[in-house]
């Protein structure tokens, strides 16, 4: 009888091998999946130093030398390589569309006001969108309007901010919005945003316009400047600077299809239908 030829020690191996043969084959070895889509070799960007540096792509908005990169720069005041608030709103010259922008701030110390009147400023993306500069870090004030919040639209999901006097760090990825011929909206602007390396925004639909006294709307504009806002509060800032996006374009050559090691080639059939 076979089963009494076979022992344990002869049992074990032949089901080894059955059971990677039977993966083998739920896997396709020998099929490979492909897109049909043509890619460009991604560009090679040099990283900076650490993630807070600038990578070799990145437009240096401020390096602590001067202001020049924006209009209004002067007004500010720059001591030992930080700019503080001062004399009004400053605007970058450069306009962008979709961008990663990296900005480091800190709110005044001592911590003076409360609410909003302590440690206001903001990032405005596009010349509309605020992301809210705040000292948060013990001061109530409408959650809408807290440090990373999209002001008077969404919170933050947490309140990731550190002490005033401290250097708090916003890593933003902005989506702009995109408009039809007719001035209606195509697709809303979105926005991600790492508050000192913590997720405070996941892609956040923006409304609009951020105004604290009217109904968020938009109206069709084109690529827009980066604004640092005046609140009236000494905030500093340092080590800005920003990516423009631009999405790596393949070229479909044709539908998605397997292929094997022979040469076989067959059509792909859609997943999840
Ligand atoms: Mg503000």
């Amino acid at each position: 009888m076979i089963r009494n030829l076979m022992n344990r020690s002869t049992i074990l191996p032949i089901l080894a091998i059955t059971i990677v043969v039977a993966g083998v084959a739920s896997c396709g070895v020998g099929q490979e999946y492909m897109s049909g889509i043509t890619w460009p070799e991604p560009p090679k960007v040099k990283p900076g130093k650490t993630d807070a540096d600038p990578p070799s792509d990145a437009i240096i908005l401020f390096d602590g030398k001067d202001l020049s990169a924006w209009e209004g720069g002067d007004k500010w005041k720059i001591e030992d390589g930080v700019a503080i608030v001062h004399g009004g709103d400053i605007t970058s010259k450069q306009s962008f569309g979709d961008c990663q922008l990296h900005i480091e701030w800190s709110a005044p110390l001592p911590a003076t006001g409360s609410g909003q009147g302590r440690g206001n400023s903001g990032v405005y993306l596009m010349d509309r969108y605020e992301l809210q500069v705040l000292d948060s870090y013990d001061n109530e004030t409408y959650f809408d309007g807290q440090a990373s919040a999209i002001y008077k639209q969404t919170p933050p999901m947490v309140n990731a901010m550190r002490p005033p006097g401290e250097w708090n760090t916003y890593d933003i990825v902005f989506t702009a919005p995109k408009f039809k011929d007719d001035g209606s909206l195509e697709s809303p602007a979105y926005v991600t945003v790492l508050h000192n390396g913590v997720l405070t925004l996941n892609h956040f639909e923006i409304e609009g316009i951020t105004p604290f006294n009217e109904v968020p709307k938009y109206t069709k504009h084109g690529k827009g400047p980066i604004y640092l806002q005046d609140h009236g509060n000494p905030v500093r800032y340092r080590n800005i600077w920003v990516r423009e996006i631009k999405p790596l374009e393949g070229k479909r050559e044709r539908e998605p299809y397997f292929r094997d090691d022979n040469g076989k080639e067959w059509p792909a059939e859609k997943a999840g239908g």
